[in-house]
């Protein structure tokens, strides 16, 4: 991707440096409903709340981090493609009449606080919908591929990114809360259904993004996109964490489904195409 010397977003706080704040413990994520990547499902919370404590313990003394040079970079990085995020959604919602109205995005190491609850780098990247924030700990890129054998390369952060501010979009079209209303009333399998397709249209919203940015993009950045999108798909993380599949436990879609859906955003680039509730639920 062609981002250097472009604009970069001022919506973007870097708290990799220290200061990560205080983890409420137990505070967990309470309430959120899109977080995006469950990678540690079969994990023991108390265990990473535990780690979480020990990180802050050795953080209250004040130490600050120093940034190296590819941290800054990746700051920057990130910084530029939020910004791209911006201008695709402004058009997007000036075309129907709407404002839109920018997210923020906090990177940070090893634990956060954000109004939904403490976060630790073991609950990847996700989408507070309470201080309308993106929050992310890049460590999440390694264990991608160092364990979901996605490929390497900056695209795939661009492309959580994405998703990421897909469920900002969700969140500002009344999506998020009527996912929310609607799963309390279903079985876990049909609400299962439903927070799929909530996921699969976050994916078609960030290739509807990389549509409008194809300028900038080779199709190596492409391949990275898919990589990273069939990586976090269910059946491929079940298939690491307990060996075998569970297709009505699906909340996020298969392998397939997301990089389906990633592939038509970024064919079509319209917003109306991206349906998938009336594509998958019927
Ligand atoms: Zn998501």
């Amino acid at each position: 991707m062609k981002w250097e010397g472009r604009r970069k977003s001022k919506n973007f706080e870097d708290r990799r440096g220290g200061n990560t704040g205080k983890v409420v413990a137990g505070g967990g994520l309470i309430g959120i409903i899109a977080i995006v990547f469950h990678l540690l499902s079969g994990g023991d919370s108390q265990e990473i709340m535990q780690m979480v404590s020990d990180q802050m313990l050795q953080r209250q003394d004040g130490t600050q981090i120093e940034l190296t040079e590819e941290d800054r970079r990746l700051g920057d990085f990130v910084a530029t493609v939020l910004a791209d995020t911006e201008d695709v959604w402004h058009q997007a919602f000036n075309e129907r009449g709407m404002s839109f109205r920018e997210p923020k995005l906090i990177l940070f190491r090893d634990a956060v606080q954000s109004a939904c609850g403490g976060a630790s780098a073991n609950s990847g990247p996700f989408y507070c919908p309470a201080d309308e924030s993106v929050y992310m700990d890049l460590s999440f890129f390694d264990i991608l591929q160092s364990r979901f054998g996605a490929k390497g390369g900056d695209f795939a952060i661009a492309y959580v990114i994405a998703h990421e501010v897909g469920h900002h979009v969700q969140h500002q079209l009344g999506i998020l809360k009527e996912v929310h209303q609607i799963r309390s009333r279903l079985s876990e399998t049909d609400g299962n259904r439903v927070h799929v397709a909530m996921e699969l249209q976050a994916d078609f919203y960030a290739g509807m993004w990389a549509h409008h940015i194809d300028d900038y993009l080779s199709s190596q950045d492409i391949d990275q996109a898919l990589s990273a999108a069939a990586a976090v798909g269910n059946d491929a993380i079940q298939k690491r964490t307990q060996g075998y599949v569970v297709a009505e436990s699906f909340t996020h879609g298969s392998s397939a489904q997301r990089t389906e859906w990633f592939t038509r955003g970024y064919k079509s680039g319209k917003m109306e195409d991206g349906d998938t509730f009336a594509a998958l639920l019927q």
